[in-house]
């Protein structure tokens, strides 16, 4: 038999994680919004193909359920688990003779028999028999990669599938580890063969400036699904160089576009560093899981944080607090949300950065619903050798097995990433020597551990950190992770200011006005009502004594931007020749700043918890 390099770490099978506080309360906003709703009255979900309807039968319903599926089952939801059990049931009840599963073409999009809609399918169905060993779903995807496999041969991969073709491989990886048959690596070889190539792609990168044309080269989503590309391929060629490639994609996204959310550009094409420009929903949770499976393979600290950065951030920023409206462009610094036929864009339309059900273009609405539940699922995994490894310190509790086939429970008690302590709680059923492998931030300088006897040992920023000991009843741990404000030069020689894994943003005063649709499944425009064109009186090298952190009451809605629980308060004075251009922010002014108007106190608040913000500022000299 054939076989994939092994894994670095091993996700632990989807129900193994159960969130707490505010991830919970998170998890359970999404099923009363958008996620529990969609196949009720979005047609392209509720009469699309894969449900035997006439509406969009092509990537749409495969989306809302890759999100769904895992939703579903880290709530243990009665009411999601039914849906998911009505749609998974009609797709495996419907596969065709030739063993193809869902539409054979959707009138608008893709190709006969593309292999695009069937990669998400597959990505759905494998969380899926993970929750519910279902019997029906191994044979079903035998058949349909059969199929496949037969169909590529004599029409090879193009377009989308052929971009994004390392999703459909991560579900012929995961068929061959479970049925140990060749041939699934054979296919996996030949639909590396026929993909596009973006580890030469970036080898000589040619898409360094701001992008004027559309081209799935330059396509935001198709980039931040192509990190994770070379990594992929390099567990069935084994090559070290395709280990490497990966993390040298992200490292050239930063340096070109990146954005100091740890996104990059992209609105929809790559567009630069400026942070008056926009990033696409799909690329943000196709991001975070390219860094989830990422991490499986390579194991490397950076890429922990990098999750952090995004899913703390990024994520819960495009979002209206209560999940029924997002956006398909987020700007770092957005200062209005409005249709704007005079746009910043690349390439994105007048409507791009609402708030809304499906603004500019409806592929967001569907696929959106991976980001929270993906990265819950991710939040602890396997190591190789029988231990635990925390990846991200949300609440949780983990309820799983190590050494062998020791029961353990493991809970994270914590309102990281608000505060700096997270209690961990280990309890085994009988005695058991196995290591806890301990993400420690790069940023975390002076972190420590201390045990139950209260002795405290330092662990070292950038790491994983492995505590191997033998672990009998249950133990108390706690991780402190100092956060102290730091400050990043960005764009015009800008600042931005974090602390931790926050990113910190000036808290505008927001006015709502509902453009159209029905509440709660609206559409908005989001005006200021408070100024924004602010330089800050910061030191940049030495930030902390100029910020004063404020500590708020912790409620269950920590990203609501009234209940920031965490704000930092500066001096700054207005800029007033920076102003709107093409109704975004204007062109930042390059700092040092002068200003004659009067020093006021401004309040920063975490940036997932903005809806307008500035969040790049230009510096007073
Ligand atoms: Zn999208």
């Amino acid at each position: 038999m054939q076989r994939l390099a092994e894994n670095m770490f091993t996700p632990l099978p989807l129900g193994s994680i159960h969130s707490r506080r505010w991830l919970l309360a998170q998890l359970q906003t999404q099923a009363q919004g958008l996620t529990g709703h969609l196949d009720e009255f979005w047609p392209d979900v509720a009469d699309s193909g894969w449900i035997g309807g006439r509406a969009e039968s092509w990537e749409r319903a495969p989306y809302w359920l890759d999100g769904l599926v895992p939703l579903a089952f880290l709530l243990q939801d009665e009411r999601l688990i039914g849906k998911v059990h009505r749609w998974i049931d009609f797709i495996l009840n419907h596969q065709q003779e030739d063993g193809w599963l869902g539409p054979v073409r959707d009138a608008t999009y893709g190709y006969e028999h593309d292999p695009w809609p069937v990669s998400i399918i597959l990505k759905a169905l494998t969380q899926y028999q993970e929750a519910t060993a279902d019997p029906r779903v191994l044979p079903a995807m035998k058949r349909l990669l059969a199929c496949l496999q037969t169909r590529i041969t004599q029409q090879p991969l193009t377009s989308w599938a052929m971009m994004r073709s390392a999703d459909l491989v991560l579900s012929v990886y995961w068929l061959h580890e479970r049925t140990g048959e060749d041939w699934l690596l054979d296919l996996a070889r030949l639909i590396q063969q026929q993909s596009y190539d973006w580890q030469a792609h970036f080898a000589h990168f040619a898409y360094q400036e701001r992008q004027a044309q559309w081209s799935h080269e330059a396509h935001v989503v198709n980039n931040s699904m192509a990190i994770k590309q070379p990594a992929v391929w390099s567990r069935l060629t084994q090559h070290k160089q395709q280990r490497r490639a990966s993390l040298e994609i992200i490292g050239l996204l930063d340096r070109f576009h990146g954005q100091v959310t740890g996104v990059f550009s992209g609105d929809e094409v790559l567009a630069g560093k400026n942070p008056s420009q926009g990033t696409e929903l799909c690329a943000v949770v196709e991001y975070l899981f390219s860094l989830e499976v990422l991490l499986t393979i390579l194991g490397e600290p950076a890429l922990a944080d990098r999750l952090e950065r995004i899913a703390f951030n990024a994520l819960p920023a495009t979002f209206k607090p209560d999940m029924w409206a997002h956006q398909y462009d987020q700007q770092v610094n957005q200062v209005l949300c409005a249709v704007s036929e005079d746009r910043i864009y690349t390439t994105n339309g007048p409507e791009a950065n609402l708030f809304g059900l499906a603004p500019n273009f409806g592929c967001c609405t569907a696929n959106m619903h991976q980001g929270w539940p993906k990265y819950a699922a991710h939040l602890w995994m396997h190591t190789r050798d029988g231990g635990l490894a925390a990846i991200s310190y949300a609440p949780c509790t983990v309820t799983t097995t190590v050494a062998g086939n020791v029961p353990v429970t493991l809970d994270v008690i914590t309102d990281y990433p608000f505060a700096e302590t997270i209690q961990l709680v280990v309890s085994v059923d009988r005695p058991a020597r196995f290591p806890l492998v301990l993400h420690i931030p790069a940023w975390a300088e002076g972190a420590t551990v201390t045990d139950a006897n209260q002795e405290s040992q330092p662990v070292q920023p950038g790491t994983f950190s492995r505590l191997e000991r033998e672990w009998s009843g249950s133990v108390s741990l706690t991780l402190q992770l100092p956060m102290h404000v730091q400050a990043q030069t960005r764009y015009h020689q800008s600042i931005a200011l974090e602390r931790g894994p926050l990113v910190y943003a000036l808290k505008i005063d927001e006015a709502w006005r509902q453009l159209r649709g029905e509440p709660p499944a609206a559409d908005w425009e989001v005006f200021p009502t408070s100024p924004w064109n602010y330089a800050l009186a910061v030191d940049r090298v030495s930030p902390e004594p100029s910020c004063r952190v404020l500590f708020h009451e912790f409620t269950s809605s920590p990203f609501a931007s009234e209940q920031a629980p965490v704000s930092l308060n500066v001096q700054g004075k207005q800029i007033p020749a920076w102003t709107l251009e093409r109704n975004a922010a204007g062109s930042l002014p390059e700092s040092p700043v002068t200003s004659t108007q009067p020093l006021e106190a401004l309040m920063l608040i975490p940036y997932g918890c903005t809806s307008l913000r500035v969040t790049e500022f230009p510096v007073l000299s």
